[in-house]
């Protein structure tokens, strides 16, 4: 199912590698999406060369920005059917991956698959903003990751308030982020944050992508993450 020459040409470019053991296991993790997907839906990708691509090598790009420790603990906020979270999972399996979803189903499919190649990740189903807001969840991630979930500005009330100090989130974009980045520095500053690095490359055919990396400089002021749909309503100015 994956395509290996086409993953390495990736992993060459963001200059990682990945052994045959790591491969094997994604291969099996892209049989049981796509098997999956034929009763559950959780992709729009299923051809060989496009999940090599578009899920695979798209996560991973995650490693040229921040190569999770051994021991650490990630958190992948919307993971959906585990990108880049399940990903990152199975080429550090030393870290401690922790998935939030509101969709149960995904979260199950990502639980029953990963169980099937020898590993573990917490599944959290739960809204971001909710789970935000409790004490074994709050400031306590080393990492957290997100993609495709919301607009920078929300995306960062949900995901920082996870983040310890020290700590980095990193939004995984796909289109041309200047404009979400300026409406978004005023909730990164009050949420604690720092964009410290914005990183763009071309994931091939697909197009380009940007990784915004954050840094947690202090602490999430208590009354956020607010409920969604005041997120929604009243973003943050
Ligand atoms: N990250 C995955 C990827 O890139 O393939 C999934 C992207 S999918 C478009 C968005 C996912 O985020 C959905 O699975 C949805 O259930 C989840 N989601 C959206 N808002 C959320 C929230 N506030 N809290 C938790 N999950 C959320």
């Amino acid at each position: 199912m994956i395509n290996k020459e086409l993953l390495k040409e990736y992993t060459d470019i963001f200059g990682i590698t990945v052994d045959e053991t790591v491969i094997d296991r994604f291969d099996k993790y892209a049989e049981a999406l796509v098997e999956t997907n034929k009763h559950l839906n959780l992709t729009a990708i299923t051809d060989p060369d496009g999940v090599t691509v578009k899920h695979f090598a798209d996560s991973l790009s995650v490693m040229s920005v921040c190569k999770p420790e051994k021991g650490s603990h990630l958190l992948d906020v919307g993971t959906g059917a585990g990108f880049p979270g399940s990903v990152l999972l199975m080429a550090n399996p030393d870290i401690n991956m922790t998935l939030i979803d509101s969709t149960q189903k995904k979260l199950r499919f990502i639980s029953e698959t990963l169980d099937s190649i020898g590993l573990y990740a917490e599944t959290v189903h739960m809204r971001a903003e909710e789970a935000g807001q409790l004490p074994e969840y709050r400031e306590s991630f080393d990492t957290v990751t997100a993609r495709a979930v919301a607009n920078l500005r929300e995306l960062s009330e949900y995901c920082l308030p996870f983040v310890k100090i020290g700590g980095t989130f990193i939004a995984m974009k796909s289109v041309k982020t200047d404009e979400e980045i300026s409406e978004a520095e005023k909730a990164i500053t009050l949420l604690g944050g720092k964009i410290e690095k914005i990183h763009s490359f071309e994931l091939g055919d697909a197009g380009e992508r940007t990784l915004i990396i954050i840094k947690k400089i202090s602490h999430t002021p208590s009354k956020y993450p607010r409920p969604s749909a005041k997120i929604a309503k009243q973003p943050i100015k």
